[in-house]
């Protein structure tokens, strides 16, 4: 049997090597351009499952991929690439009056702003990417945008996850008690050995980690170690691990959201500035004032903004007048 015909002898879902399915698969948002062998889409965690168990005995590799949007190369890889947005699409616990939503990874952003929309609630960290990507790659990447001056990136909002680990199984990754982490460490299994791991990791070097945290509002890059264990409150929490750590660590397959009332009214302030060496000093006063969000154009933003607006006004279908007011 060739790589192919095994992998569809132990997943119910579709596993595709057609060369146009390869060539689409081969790139993301970014400069990349990595071929994969194979394209599998899971069906259920039953497959998910299988492939990992499949992976670790056969030297395979599995890349995780939502809606693709990735600007670094993130779901490319000349292994298996994993659609987690066919199959895993669906909203398990509507946003609801408890303020919280349980969802598969693939489902697509924009789908679940509407849901969450109808109840006026919000995932409030979502990407400049919103209509372009799913849940999922929100989680792995960590993403934040136009709103994360005000509230934070997608850590902030992840309560719980469960995640396919290396040894095949599905375990729930949320904030434990300090006595809920002494049952984890006890445990003599591969989740045991995790938490054992990963605690001493983050004892062992907590000064290193508080030193090494960077000082920016927005962090993406690499794992979140310095967030995982907040010894005064007690409370160690993996999520942190996972959100960001773009697939490298399991395959997350649900994930329960924190969300937000919707705001009714907003108001825009819009500063002209002649001089850019006033930027600094500008963003110093503007950041008091606590905006929800802070953009930034230059010259030729707002040029190339003045020379597309008739094709705004029409793709936005406004009326010309209040939307040039706007
Ligand atoms: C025009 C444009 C604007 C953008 N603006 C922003 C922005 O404002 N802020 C920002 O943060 N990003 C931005 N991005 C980057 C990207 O769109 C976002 O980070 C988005 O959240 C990625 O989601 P996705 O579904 O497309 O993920 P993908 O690109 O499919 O995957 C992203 C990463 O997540 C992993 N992954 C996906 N699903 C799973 C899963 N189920 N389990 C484990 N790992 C998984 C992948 O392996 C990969 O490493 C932008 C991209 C574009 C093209």
């Amino acid at each position: 049997m060739n790589l192919k015909e095994e992998i569809q002898s132990i997943v119910k879902g579709e596993v595709v090597d057609d060369e146009a399915t390869l060539v689409r698969y081969s790139r993301d948002a970014s400069i990349f351009e990595v071929q994969p062998r194979l394209v599998v889409f899971p069906k259920d965690r039953e497959d998910l499952k299988n492939l990992v168990v499949f992976s670790q005995k056969n030297g395979v590799s599995l890349t995780c991929r939502g809606g693709g949007s990735d600007m670094t190369g993130g779901p490319l890889t000349e292994s298996i690439v994993v659609d987690m947005q066919r199959h895993f699409n669906k909203i398990l616990a509507q946003p609801a009056q408890g303020w919280y939503a349980v969802v598969q990874p693939g489902v697509w952003y924009r789908d679940f702003e509407r849901e969450a929309a109808k109840r006026n609630l919000l995932l409030p960290c979502f990407p400049a990417s919103k209509e372009l990507c799913t849940l999922g790659g929100m989680v792995a990447n960590n993403a934040g945008g136009e709103k994360t001056l005000a509230y934070g990136k997608t850590d902030r909002y992840v309560q719980e996850l469960k995640v396919v680990l290396a040894d095949g199984n599905e375990y729930t990754v949320k904030p434990l008690s300090r006595e809920e982490l002494t049952g984890k460490l006890s445990l003599s299994s591969f989740e045991g050995e995790v938490y054992r791991r990963v605690f001493a990791m983050v004892q062992e070097n907590e000064e290193l980690l508080k030193s090494a945290k960077p000082k920016v509002s927005k962090n993406s890059a690499g794992y979140a170690l310095w967030n995982i264990w907040d010894k005064e409150k007690g409370i160690f929490d993996m999520t942190k691990l996972f959100v960001g750590s773009q697939g490298t660590l399991g395959v997350i397959t649900e994930i329960r959201f924190r969300l937000v009332s919707q705001t009714t009214h907003s108001s825009l302030l819009i500063v002209f500035l002649k001089d850019q060496s006033l930027l600094a000093e500008a963003t110093q006063a503007i950041l008091k004032e606590k905006p929800e969000s802070f953009e930034l154009y230059d010259d030729h933003t707002l040029k190339l903004a003045a020379r597309f607006f008739l094709d705004f006004v029409k793709t936005l279908k406004g009326n010309i007048f209040s939307l040039g007011l706007e």
